[in-house]
């Protein structure tokens, strides 16, 4: 039998803006310390990536779901980027230009399989780029954020109660020189995402939680589904 499969695409605050089509995502672990510290981490001495392919991605009016027979699927609260043009061995000004909105999401983790996974020495894949394990904001276009990236704040409140918060000064590596970084590694094209990193407070999801992620003076919800 055939399954449908539905082509993810990402989508703008603002619905006149131009659809991007959805690619890779390109994330970035231990990006604050205080995060590297709560799971008893060293901080990496340069920036820890790993990826998540395209069908990992889920808007936020979709809801959350995860494979439960995994165990504990954790949150990571996350500024994310929208490439708009290709990069490749990038300087910084390249990078900046390359950006064309930015948003928060969900680097949705499951926990335990990753820590049965990091000890056995395994690549973290099962616990981290299954099919809706990155959940997305719409993207707010370049020209109606700060310029000031890294003077953006974040944060995610669970059925009412601050959860996470998150400020972009505190990155251990800013998000140019991220960009510049994976482009030196991997070559980002147009609709391709970078997630930042998460600060601390990761915690686990449960069953009709209801999130309010914050970005700026900007709110978005999304849910985790019954299952
Ligand atoms: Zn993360």
């Amino acid at each position: 039998m055939t399954q449908t499969v539905q082509t993810p695409s990402h989508y703008w605050l603002d619905p006149k803006a131009c659809p991007v089509p959805a690619g890779k995502v390109v994330c970035v672990g231990r990006n604050y310390v205080a995060h590297a510290q709560e799971l008893g981490h060293a901080v990496p001495d340069r920036p820890l990536l790993f990826m998540k392919p395209r069908e990992a991605i889920r808007r936020f009016d979709e809801g959350i779901d995860w494979p439960e027979q995994e165990g504990c699927c954790h949150h990571e609260t996350e500024l994310t980027v929208l490439v708009g043009a290709p990069l490749c061995k990038a300087n910084a000004e390249q990078a900046r230009d390359a950006v064309a909105g930015i948003g928060v999401g969900l680097d949705l983790t499951l926990r335990d399989l990753q820590d049965r996974l990091k000890k056995a020495g395994h690549p973290w894949e099962r616990a981290k780029a299954f099919d809706g394990s990155a959940v997305l904001s719409p993207f707010i276009p370049v020209s109606d954020v700060n310029p000031d990236w890294q003077s953006l704040k974040f944060g995610l409140i669970v059925n009412g109660m601050p959860r996470q918060s998150g400020d972009a000064r505190l990155m251990l590596t800013p998000i140019i020189v991220l960009l510049v970084e994976i482009s030196a590694v991997f070559t980002l094209m147009p609709g391709d995402v970078v997630m930042t990193g998460t600060p601390e407070g990761v915690a686990a999801l449960q069953h009709g939680d209801q999130l309010e992620l914050q970005l700026d003076r900007r709110s978005f919800r999304t849910w985790v589904r019954q299952p």
